[in-house]
């Protein structure tokens, strides 16, 4: 059921038989269509009962190619106990350990399907698991640039999966320029390179929408009143709002929408500083900096996309400082029972918040998105002082390093 490309910037379609990056005219996100009127016809939201449960249970609305699956998606939605009307989606249960694997799944499936060889990527850290991982299990090379100082989970899953990986002294942009110099190479089209970076193909989008097809399904078709995302390249709420837009065509969802909420860390704010000034496109963010390393984005590709939806959302972007997303990923712990990695507790930062405002009332439906699972973050949250208890042991030396993760 997949017809077309279509670029967001200027609408140009292109065909979706063949391996895509952006559009040639503009450098816009391609988004993936589909025929949804056939699909109305011929598919229900009632017949999802009873299927598997991974993303891949919604293949009615994605590409028709033989699924590369670890079990991803279909996440545990699950009920705050501190706030009765907040529920936390928990994509810390996802197969290497965050929200990543829905995009690199459907990507690694298109790549296999289109005959790449060699996947590339730039990636602030998880990024580079799950595609390590997913090239794993479809027997395609994966080639991470990724920085070099990432949490130590990312650094070690990539090895272990049999990953490709260049450690880049800088963050996810000049991990880009290294893959934009490989693209240069001789062998990039000879050998079956591919660029896999976020929302440069448009498959990533696809996997994450699924969230948003999930978020709908688990609260019995009721669209919440907000989701607060956390957002470094922003595909999540670029894959959930295109998602409500798919389920309303389909007639799964009527034309309500949630107020979309990003939250990003104080020191790699890009989208948050463009929404408070009213910009459609965001500055490239200059010295990030946040133990929270999913959100070091210092410019997210589709950062056109994600102002758009807040403000059609009528939502808004907030920020955290890492001190406050240390207190909450602490706080989920104790209080919740799930220990999430930081850029997911960052959410719970954005809603105090918005609650405090008035932005959210205590009846509003909300939903959490923890990215991730803190168990990824091990080195991160002992080395970081903040979230020491006194009653522990002095680190050596080395470890003292507030902020950025320490050497290896
Ligand atoms: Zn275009």
């Amino acid at each position: 059921m997949l017809t077309h490309l279509e670029c967001t910037r200027c609408g140009e379609h292109y065909p979706a038989d063949r391996p895509q990056t952006v559009c040639p005219k503009d450098a816009g996100i391609l988004y993936a269509r589909y025929d949804l009127d056939t699909i109305k016809r011929t598919f229900s939201s009632a017949r999802l009962a009873g299927r598997n449960p991974t993303m891949w249970r919604y293949d009615a609305v994605l590409p028709d190619a033989n699924p590369v699956t670890l079990g991803e998606g279909f996440t545990p939605m699950l009920s705050s106990r501190e706030y009765p009307n907040v529920y936390i989606k928990d994509e810390g249960l996802n197969p290497t350990g965050s929200f990543k694997a829905r995009g690199l799944s459907a990507a690694v499936t298109m790549a296999r399907h289109f005959g790449l060889k060699k996947l590339a990527i730039p990636s602030a850290g998880n990024a580079a698991g799950a595609l390590a991982a997913y090239s794993a299990a479809a027997g395609l090379e994966a080639h991470i640039f990724m920085p070099k100082d990432v949490p130590m989970a990312n650094r070690i899953e990539c090895d272990y999966y049999g990953a490709q990986v260049t450690l880049v002294d800088g963050l996810i942009s000049d991990c880009a320029r290294k893959v934009a110099e490989l693209k240069n190479s001789d062998s990039w089209e000879k050998d079956g390179w591919f660029d896999v970076s976020t929302t440069k193909e448009p498959y990533r989008v696809e996997g994450k929408k699924t969230m948003g097809y999930e978020v709908a399904e688990q609260l019995g078709w009721r669209m919440p009143q907000g989701i607060i995302y956390p957002t470094g390249g922003g595909v999540g709420l670029l894959g959930m709002w295109k998602a409500f837009e798919e389920m309303e065509a389909l007639g799964w969802i009527g034309s309500e929408r949630p107020r979309m909420i990003s939250v990003q860390s104080a020191g790699c704010a890009p989208i948050v500083k463009a929404w408070d000034e009213g910009k459609s496109s965001s500055e490239m963010w200059t010295n990030a900096a946040t133990l929270a390393s999913g959100l070091r984005v210092p410019k997210p590709y589709g950062d056109y996309l994600i102002l758009d939806l807040l403000k059609k959302s009528k939502g808004t972007a907030i920020s955290a400082t890492d001190a406050e997303i240390l207190d909450a990923t602490r706080h989920w712990s104790k209080v919740e029972g799930i220990f999430a990695a930081p850029e997911g507790a960052a959410s719970l930062v954005a809603y105090e918040k918005l609650r405090a405002t008035g932005f959210f009332k205590a009846e509003d439906t909300v939903v959490l998105f923890n990215t991730g699972t803190g168990l990824k973050y091990l080195d991160v949250l002992d080395s970081n002082p903040v979230a020491a208890k006194p009653t522990q042991s002095a680190k050596p030396a080395t470890r003292q390093i507030a902020g950025i993760i320490g050497p290896y």
